[in-house]
């Protein structure tokens, strides 16, 4: 088996996730061939072929440019399965690909399973698992899913592509979203919310509790969803990634586009009823209790203090 990696790098810098491809490939023991439209300042540390295209030249968001660039390596390489981030990246080009290759395309894989490929589905309350019967695949990856395994180490054997790729798309640059309120990347403490507050009035215990340790509140996206917090607070692959030195996770199950927003926190507390709650896996302490009691009691005692 062999990968094509679509690797990935934004304002001249390389995304951390473009590791999580070589994780994945890992998984199966696949060999990898990798591509980055990006720059030779700012390279991944990958033992293997990287074919580099400057960004310079053919833009950071260039679908059309970026599609040609990657049929080019992949013409050379004939790879069994062509990888992407799910990314807005990857999951603008990773289509283009696909149907380019005639190749069978599987979006947001978050897992393996005996050698399926593993996608939730119903807000990622199920897992649906499904295999291609095409000679090519071409996959989008869940971020964090894969992790970034060990601390990537090497050097890789550049081949700068010179390709004639212009496009019908020109970038014109980026436009930084505004951080209403809080900007939580800061906080050195986050109390979060998650759907296992029950009602809106509830986030008002959270923040109690944030507020008694310094710190600031964070929700799940239901909670967002629902409009029990701001948009801001949202922590998450669509919301914030936090590294506080204090995540206290309230009523959150601990699904995985949650997880890629808080697992580097320092340390990690989690409120739940349920002792087999996902997020317990990632937690340093599980408190097993109903929040609605655990959270008004824990504030009290600190705000004693
Ligand atoms: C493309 C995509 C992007 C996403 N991006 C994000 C994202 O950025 N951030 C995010 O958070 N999610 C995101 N999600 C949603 C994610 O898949 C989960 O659905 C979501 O994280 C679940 O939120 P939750 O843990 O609050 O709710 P649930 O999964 O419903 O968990 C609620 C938890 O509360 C516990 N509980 C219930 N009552 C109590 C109580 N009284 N006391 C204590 N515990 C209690 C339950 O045991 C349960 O574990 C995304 C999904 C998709 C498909």
């Amino acid at each position: 088996m062999k990968t094509l990696l679509v690797a990935e790098s934004r304002q001249g810098k390389l995304l951390n996730a473009s590791y999580e491809l070589i994780a994945f490939a890992d998984t199966f023991g696949a060999d990898k061939v990798m591509i980055l439209v990006g720059s030779e300042d700012n390279l991944p540390k990958f033992d293997g072929r990287l074919y580099l295209a400057d960004a310079g030249t053919f833009g950071e968001y260039n679908p059309d440019a970026h599609k040609k660039l990657i049929l080019d390596v992949a013409a050379k390489e004939a790879p069994d399965m062509v990888v992407f981030c799910h990314s807005s990246y990857g999951w603008d080009l990773a289509p283009r690909v696909a149907f380019a290759l005639q190749a069978a395309q599987v979006s947001e894989v978050a897992g393996i399973h005996d050698g399926n490929l593993v996608v939730p589905v119903c807000n990622a309350k199920l897992r649906r698992q499904v295999r291609t019967t095409s000679a090519r695949t071409v996959v989008t990856l869940q971020a964090g899913a894969f992790g970034i395994g060990t601390e990537p180490v090497g050097l890789p054997e550049v081949q700068m592509l010179t390709a004639d790729a212009a496009g019908n798309i020109v970038f014109e640059g980026y436009e930084p979203a505004e951080i209403g309120g809080v900007d939580l990347g800061k906080a050195e403490v986050i109390v979060s919310a998650g759907r296992g507050i029950g009602k809106p009035e509830h986030i008002a215990m959270i923040a109690d509790l944030a507020k008694a340790l310094g710190g600031e509140y964070g929700a799940s996206r239901p909670v967002v969803d629902a409009e029990w917090a701001e948009h801001h607070r949202q922590v998450g692959t669509t919301g914030q990634t936090v590294a506080p030195k204090l995540y206290i996770a309230c009523g959150i199950s601990g699904a995985v586009q949650h997880l890629a927003g808080m697992k580097k926190s320092e340390f990690i507390v989690a409120v739940n009823t349920d002792k087999d709650a996902p997020i317990g896996d990632e937690a340093d302490v599980l408190v097993v209790a109903d929040l609605k009691q655990f959270v008004p009691l824990l504030t009290e005692r600190i705000q004693a203090l």
